[in-house]
Parts: structure tokens; sequence; C-alpha cells
């Protein structure tokens, strides 16, 4: 069947023809081709036609695909019962593997989606400081639940869209929305609601409106905010969890400011997603004992899931986790510095105006924007046209890039450097024609 007679048959079923926006390509235009198989760096689509994959599923398969130690565990758990709706062993495991490598993870609950994680931080720390209002930043993104579509990256950013149709006014009237990285901002919104304010969340680094690296300092200072007026500090590591490097985004800081001997932040909770399923269905929302110690059973705040910590999906995760050690990491921030600097030196070498977002082993390209955006306003003033150019360019020559210009570039520990290379020329032969 032709892509576009794939499409029409997706779109008369699946709203779209996708189950879930950015698959729709509408970031870059033309029809999405369905995918058939992947494995290592590379993905397959149903005409059979190879990709050096910079998407590996929005980061979870920070592994690659199909690796076989993964697939063996899984299998093996799958054979043992797919679902019990019941505590088992691995649950503990996973959890405890995560506390180790992220001390502020002190307990941790463990649900199927970042959404669900986010969803259940905002209602603990509601339910923590008897307070209703949380702040957000433009741009950064916690996944769909009401309170949190607001001003929010990701697929919306795509779309153009900050907003969602169907979110109530009242939904949306506890959420204050900041702009990334502005102090000023920050400080007079602690200066005037302090004493309201139940949460700040953002992104440990943004990297759902393109990667920004995160202003030094501005995470330290929600953290002071926060704990001042006794408001809770929520740092969604969904996405740079165990991937902008080992103990995430909170970790490169952390070691960076023990290297200049200051006395490192810490998130009161922290969520997390993609990389602990390694591509199957877990996140999970952990941090400080006394405030996970309000959640049900133990506490009046309630969470619940029918598949919460299914066997199968954390049998995934800590195959995945394991596997994931510094040597692991060593290798995965290699492959993201010879990418992110052979994409640039290419474009740079045709004098393609452009810069780098980067944080940690995450990046992204802004184009026609000479220095790395910090908020959303300068992230939307980039060339989406030269993106989805550059988008089908790649994706002609074998190349599976993210649809959009406002998501981050993925690479996995099992990308070559012959698939950097072969990305790399690629990058460089559209640029030569610009
Ligand atoms: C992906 C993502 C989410 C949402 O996770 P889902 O599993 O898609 O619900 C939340 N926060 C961040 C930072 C994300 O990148």
């Amino acid at each position: 069947m032709s892509t576009s007679a794939f499409s029409a048959r997706a779109r008369a079923i699946l709203p779209g023809g996708v189950n879930s926006p950015v698959r729709a390509w509408n970031g870059v235009g033309g029809d999405p081709v369905p995918i058939a198989s992947a494995r290592g760096s590379r993905i397959t689509d149903a005409d059979g036609r190879e990709y050096v994959d910079l998407v590996c599923s929005w980061g979870a398969a920070i592994l690659g695909h199909a690796r076989p130690e993964v697939v063996e565990a899984v299998s093996r758990a799958a054979s043992r019962g797919l679902s019990f709706g019941a505590t088992t062993e691995a649950e503990v495991e996973l959890a405890e593997l995560v506390r180790e490598r992220y001390a502020p993870a002190e307990r941790v609950r463990l649900v199927s989606t970042g959404t669900e994680a986010t969803m259940t931080a905002l209602r603990l720390a509601r339910g923590a400081t008897g307070r209703d209002r949380i702040i957000k930043f433009a741009g950064c993104y916690h996944g769909h639940s009401d309170g949190l579509l607001v001003a929010a990256g990701s697929g919306l950013a795509t779309a153009g869209t900050p907003d969602s149709a169907g979110v109530t006014r009242a939904a949306a009237a506890d959420t204050m929305v900041l702009p990334y990285g502005d102090v000023d901002a920050l400080t007079d919104a602690f200066a005037e609601h302090g004493a309201e304010i139940a949460a700040v969340i953002t992104e440990a680094a943004p990297a759902n409106m393109g990667v920004v690296e995160p202003p030094h300092g501005f995470n330290r200072l929600i953290s002071q905010l926060c704990r001042h007026e006794g408001a809770i500090f929520i740092v969604d590591e969904v996405l740079t969890g165990f991937r902008a490097g080992p103990a995430g985004w909170w970790g490169v800081e952390r070691d960076r400011d023990i290297a200049s001997g200051i006395e490192p932040w810490s998130p009161d909770l922290v969520t997390f997603g993609k990389v602990i399923g390694g591509g199957l269905p877990v996140a999970a929302i952990a941090g400080k004992a006394d405030l996970m110690a309000l959640l049900a059973p133990l506490g009046p705040v309630y969470q619940a899931g029918t598949l919460s910590g299914n066997p199968v999906a954390v049998a995934a995760g800590l195959a995945t986790l394991k596997l994931l050690d510094d040597a692991a990491h060593a290798r995965l921030a290699d492959n993201a510095d010879a990418l992110f600097e052979g994409v640039s030196g290419a474009l740079a070498s045709h004098n393609i105006t452009h810069s780098v977002g980067r944080a940690g082993t995450l990046g992204s390209f802004f184009f026609g924007l000479a220095t790395p955006p910090v908020t959303f306003a300068e992230v939307a003033r980039q060339d989406t046209a030269a993106y989805a150019s550059l988008f089908h360019h790649l994706h002609e020559a074998g190349v599976y890039p993210p649809p959009s210009a406002f998501e981050a570039w993925f690479v996995s520990t099992s990308h070559s450097e012959v698939d950097v290379g072969f990305v790399v020329d690629a990058v460089d032969a559209w640029a030569r024609e610009q």
C-alpha cells in the first residue's frame, strides 16, 4: 500500500491518522510513513526502507531498539503472566534502582505515563500545602492533564496552539505561566502570590520546545524561593531522567555544584518516564519521604492504577536501567557530542544561520537563531520552514529526525560513528544546496 493510501486509511479511523499528534508530521508537512520494525540505531518503514533513527521513541529507546537483553527480560516476564494487580519484587527493585541513582527519589510510586506522574505530583503538592496555585513555564511540557495544558510545548508548540480547547477556565485559572529563565518574573510572582503557591513545576532542562539549557542558577533559584515560601518544587525529568546524564539533568547540575564547592539543590518531587520504561509504559513520581507518605494508602492524597508497575513493563525498565551503566552513559555522551558538533559544523560550513540547544546528552537545532534561545517567545522565532526542508531531505536520504522543529534529537548507545557520519553527510548535502 502506498504511503498516501495508508495515510488515508489511517485518517479514516484514527483522528489525524495517529494516536499522538506529533506523529502526524503537521510540523513538517507530508504523509508519515508507517513503521514496521526497529533494531539498534535503525528504524525500518513498512516499505522496507531503513533510516538512522534520531527519535528513539522520544528518548525511551536509549539503548537502541530491540536490545536482546531487554527483549529477553520482557519475554521472560510475559511468560510468567502479563499483569497481576498485586505487588511484585521487580517493582521494588526498579524503585530501589531509581533511588540509588537519583538520591532525591527517597520514595517512588510507579505509574504508566508521564502525564499521570506530573498530575499526581501537582495533587500531592496541593494536598501537602493546602494551596491551589501552581507556576509553570511557557514552552515546558508536562503531559496532557488539564491544568498543565497551558502554554505547553511539544505537539502543542508545533500546532501553534499553546492552549487546548476543552480545558475549563477553572482548571487553567490556578496555573500561572511565566517565561522560562526569567528571574524577575519568578521573583515577582513569589513576591505577589508566595503564600498561595502550592508548587513550581519545571522541566529539569526544557526539551519539549527544542532543547534549552537552564540559565545558570535558575533551578537553584526556584528551589530557594519554594523553600522560603513553603511551596513544593517539582522537577519533571520524564524526558531528561537517566538520559541528560546518569542522574538526569539534576545530576548534571549536582556534579557541577559539587565541583565548584556549592551545596547542590534538590527537588521536593520529581517525575520520571520514557527511559525508565525502556520502551514500555512505566513512569514514576518520586521525592521526599514525608511528602510521598501523603499518598494513598498512607495518606489522604488519592492515586491508583490498574496497570501501575505492570510486570512486563517493569521488566523492560529494569533491564534497561541495569544496562545503562557509566560506560553506556559515556558512550551516549560521545554519540551526542559527535552528532550535535558534526551537524552544526556541516551547517556552519555552508553559512546556515543556526544555534544548537544542548543540555547534557540532549540537543536540538534552531534555524535562523544565531544564539540558543531560552524563552518560548525566542524559540518561536526559529525558521520552521528551513527545518521542514531539512527534515524531508534527511528522510529521503535515510535519516529519521523528529518531525518538528520543537523536539529534541535523540541518540542511543547503539548509534555508531558510521551512523553519525551518515547523518552529518546528509545534512552537509542539504546545506550545500541552500
Ligand atoms: C513526554 C513527557 C511527559 C508526558 O509523558 P507521557 O508518558 O507522554 O504522558 C511529561 N513531561 C515531560 C517533560 C515529557 O517529556
